[in-house]
């Protein structure tokens, strides 16, 4: 019990219920100490309610679900816009980004900022996160025990944005999201849906400093992400007027 929920108590049991100190205050205060808050009758974690990003953020950093909160230097919570319409999604931190606590800093951060503004769009435009927040050893894949634990704090982020799209960014990415071991190929080549919001898979910016041939199709999928943009943009402004 929290030392606040004992303190009610100890009111409560001296003064009963003529201080407006009610069972519930308890409760509540008992839940809250424990990270859990309470509603329409069910317990759930209390991040599932964040109201903004940013409380989210508060709620989520110090996260010991898995054995990566072990490792990490910083939790990697997302970085952007918070009224951002589009969000990049990659696999998890990397060295860099661990360090720093922001995703895509490193060499291949640089190379993203080029291919955003190659579809003019600048990094205040967008929301950029991870699939994971935290860096697994030596860059391995996620694991499905982690994406388990941690994709419900990408869902919440999600609800809070409200993008009208999404870029996945790489093959363990989309892979991940979309539950499949289909191919980069196969990926790329049509519109997904992630949490009913339309997905475009293309290359991870690493892949292209390894590999400087995919440059070309990364650059038809992004032309192809701004279309879908700029064409659910209009939609929505045609929606508004009628
Ligand atoms: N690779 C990723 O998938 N995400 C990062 O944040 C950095 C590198």
């Amino acid at each position: 019990m929290s030392e606040y929920a004992r303190y009610l108590r100890q009111l409560k049991e001296r003064y009963g219920d003529t201080v407006y100190l009610e069972e519930q205050i308890l409760r509540e205060a008992e839940l809250a100490a424990q990270g859990l808050t309470e509603k329409g009758g069910t317990v759930t974690e209390a991040w599932t309610t964040a109201a903004s990003l940013a409380q989210l953020n508060d709620m989520i950093c110090s996260c010991t679900k898995c054995s990566l909160s072990e490792t990490r230097n910083k939790f990697v919570f997302g970085v952007g816009n918070p009224r951002a319409d589009v969000v990049l999604i990659g696999e998890a931190p990397g060295a860099e980004e661990d360090k720093q606590g922001e995703p895509f800093v490193g060499r291949a951060g640089k190379l993203l900022d080029k291919i955003l503004e190659a579809v003019h769009f600048t990094r205040d435009d967008v929301f950029i996160c991870n699939i994971l927040k935290c860096r697994p050893p030596n860059n391995r894949d996620p694991l499905p025990a982690e994406v388990e634990q941690c994709e419900p704090y990408l869902h919440r982020q999600l609800a809070l944005l409200q993008p009208k799209v999404m870029l996945a960014l790489g093959r363990i990415a989309a892979q991940t999201l979309l539950r499949t071991k289909d191919s980069l190929t196969t990926l790329r080549s049509e519109t997904h849906e992630y949490q009913g919001i339309p997905l475009i898979v293309t290359y991870h910016p690493a892949a292209l400093l390894r590999n400087p041939n995919w440059k070309r199709p990364t650059w038809e999928d992004v032309q192809k992400f701004r279309a879908l943009y700029d064409q659910l943009s209009s939609t929505e402004k045609k929606g508004d007027r009628s």
